[in-house]
């Protein structure tokens, strides 16, 4: 038995949202897909920071995930999930079946026509899509008034702010961020698919990112320090590098070329045999 309350309808989940809501109670939800780590539970403590209940939903979105990978094959454990939401201060868990968010007939998507052949975008071009059309949907079903994301998907967090103005949701945005293991490596779910060689090979990717920002801080041209972080991150072992950019920090619009005088987000993702990684950090 899982150690947190948790409900699976909407119908429930509104039923006690709005019990919550008559004492008074703000109310933040954190949206996920399970197999939770310290990353999740860092989002579910700065919720608490801003909210009285924390609710937290779990759902593995279909609509994400391209044909060619890897659905089937993501990790769940949603009572382990449960125990470290209950141990983190997480007040309910929203865990839907398939039909609860699409039901029959479900014809609805929500595009977010920013940054399109961009980054994340231009590797899965469906991908925000699925992530605007059920982040949209958690928000309307649950209609918090905080809502927390990590920085670990910081395209991710530009398209769900640019969504929630656009549509006049009536909800804050919270970026909580990056939760990284000792050696430099963040917290991602995926990282349970990386063999232990490939396990040993992984930082290098925050090494070379970490490089990038010293090298931009320090007055370097933006094309030259993408280039050596790009070979820094293959000669490491890595597969393939997917991209190294470094984009205005709000809507991710293209800076330089040569040096840059203003704040900046340095964005990449790699593959590590059948794993892509991905990472980001300010400059
Ligand atoms: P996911 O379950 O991978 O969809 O992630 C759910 C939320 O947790 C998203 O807002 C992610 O950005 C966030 N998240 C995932 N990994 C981390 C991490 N290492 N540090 C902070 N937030 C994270």
């Amino acid at each position: 038995m899982p150690t947190i309350f948790t409900v699976r309808t909407v119908k429930t989940l509104r039923h006690q949202l709005g019990a919550w809501r008559d004492h008074g109670a703000r109310i933040a939800l954190v949206p996920t897909m399970g197999a939770l780590h310290d990353g999740h539970l860092s989002l579910v403590r700065l919720a608490r920071n801003h909210a009285d209940k924390v609710v937290t939903s779990l759902f593995v979105n279909p609509a994400q995930f391209s044909p060619t990978e890897d659905l089937s094959r993501y990790p769940r454990d949603e009572a382990g999930d449960g125990d470290l939401l209950a141990a983190a201060g997480c007040d309910l868990l929203y865990a839907p079946a398939g039909d609860e968010i699409y039901p029959n007939g479900f014809a609805t998507v929500v595009n977010v026509n920013e940054q399109l052949g961009s980054m994340e975008d231009a590797i899965r071009p469906e991908h925000f899509a699925g992530v605007a059309t059920v982040v949209a949907k958690l928000l309307i079903q649950a209609m918090p008034d905080v809502a927390v994301f990590g920085e670990k998907d910081y395209q991710q967090l530009q398209v769900i702010r640019r969504m929630v103005a656009d549509l006049d949701l009536a909800v804050d945005i919270l970026a909580g961020a990056i939760v990284r293991n000792r050696d430099g490596l963040a917290l991602s779910s995926r990282n349970a698919y990386l063999s232990p060689e490939e396990r040993q090979v992984a930082p290098a990717l925050f090494k070379a990112l970490q490089g990038a920002v010293v090298a931009l801080n320090a007055g370097g041209a933006v094309e030259a320090v993408e280039r050596q972080a790009h070979s820094a991150i293959l000669a490491a072992g890595f597969d393939a590098v997917d991209y190294i950019e470094t984009r205005r920090p709000a809507g991710l619009t293209r800076l330089g070329p040569g040096v840059i005088a203003e704040p900046a987000r340095l964005l990449a993702a790699a593959r590590l045999g059948k794993t892509r990684l991905l990472d980001n950090l300010a400059v």
